[in-house]
């Protein structure tokens, strides 16, 4: 045994620097990524303000897929910019007008009214859901793109107000039925109520379970196709940045998402730290992208999404001054980040203060 010593130490040695140099050059590896510098929204009206994004020091649009046209994305290209796209998931405003079959119904049998400005939509209804399929491929036939991020991937809710709406949907019979056959559990009575007050009394665990698997269908299903038109493409996620435990749960419990769930399926995750639609501290966008790094460490290094967080520049509610602009783009984009955004183009537009922000920022080296 003690012959073969020297024979197994100099293993060690090498093995040790192999996997040094191996984490070295990951770091390496991640550290070459530009950082990405981004606008939100219909980066478009920039343009027609008269800026360049190479003077503003942006590298990356993520733009509303109603806002992409060939003029857009010929000027990204042009001037070197990433273009990722904001895909509408689950936000049926439009479609439920002339597809009442696909309302998300309420324990009371009715259709759940509009939360504020937004409506969600049942998200099993098939009719919907082939809508979406067509249009993210009519997309990605049409432009070759860095990036598809999902946006309104929830359950029917408001989440952008100091005071969440958080109804409980969907209780229509797709969606009874669907959970009624994947959890073999039997649904004895035959009216609305009488149905959802036996999930909501016996089978609560299990319905929330399936809500979130229901949405992580969506993503599996929508990445398939991103995949298979353009396997280089990440796929991105925007979502509600509550901690599990705020409002009695309700990230998980009323929107249905499961956020570890997320972090395993998604390539970049970008949670909407609006701080003032929120009603936060400035340092709770910092604290937050710090939590969600660590909750994605048992992910394996080469799966692990990266962290993009959206900012609010919008002034509602209220008013988000140059400064506390700046601090919430500094808060975004310090470490683990990868990346910023701000929530939108036009806020910096309506303040042009906000836009020396985004140079003095933007246009340090990385
Ligand atoms: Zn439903």
């Amino acid at each position: 045994m003690i012959m073969r010593w020297p024979f197994i130490l100099p293993a060690f040695v090498a093995l040790f620097l192999t996997l040094c140099f191996g984490a070295c050059n990951t770091n390496e590896h991640k550290s070459e990524k530009p950082f990405i510098k981004g606008v939100y929204g219909n980066p478009g009206t920039l343009l027609k303000a008269g800026y360049t994004f190479n003077e503003l020091g942006v590298n990356a649009l993520f733009v509303r897929s109603h806002s992409l046209n060939d003029e857009l994305y010929k000027t990204a290209l042009e001037q070197d910019c990433k273009v990722f796209v904001e895909f509408p998931v689950l936000n049926g405003k439009q479609f439920l007008k002339n597809n009442p079959q696909c309302l998300p119904i309420e324990p009371n049998g009715q259709a759940s009214p509009p939360a504020d400005w937004f409506m969600g939509i049942c998200p099993t209804c098939p009719d919907f859901k082939e809508d979406r399929r067509q249009h993210l491929k009519s997309i990605l036939n049409r432009y070759k793109v860095d990036g598809i991020f999902l946006d309104y991937l929830h359950w029917h809710a408001q989440f952008e107000t100091p005071e969440p709406i958080l109804p409980e949907t969907c209780f229509c019979g797709r969606c009874t039925d669907m959970f009624s056959k994947a959890y073999h559990i039997e649904l004895h009575r035959d009216s609305i109520p009488e149905i959802a007050n036996q999930i909501l009394s016996f089978h609560k665990k299990e319905w929330r379970q399936w809500r979130c698997s229901v949405l992580s269908n969506w993503v599996t299903d929508l990445k398939q196709i991103l995949l298979s038109k353009q396997p280089e493409s990440l796929l991105g996620l925007f979502y509600c940045a509550w901690y599990p435990d705020e409002y009695d749960s309700a990230l998980y419990r009323n929107l249905g998402i499961d956020i570890n769930d997320f972090a395993k399926q998604a390539d970049v995750l970008a949670p909407m730290l609006f701080h003032q639609m929120k009603d936060r501290p400035l340092d709770w966008i910092g604290e937050y992208t710090r939590w969600l790094d660590s909750i994605t460490n048992s992910i394996p290094p080469e799966n692990k999404p990266e962290i993009w967080p959206i900012v609010q520049a919008h002034n509602h509610p209220g008013v988000i001054s140059p400064n506390e602009f700046r601090e919430a783009m500094l808060q975004g984009s310090s470490s683990p980040s990868s990346g910023i955004m701000m929530f939108s183009d036009q806020s910096l537009l309506q303040d042009p203060r906000k836009i020396e922000v985004i140079k003095e920022l933007y246009l340090t080296d990385d």
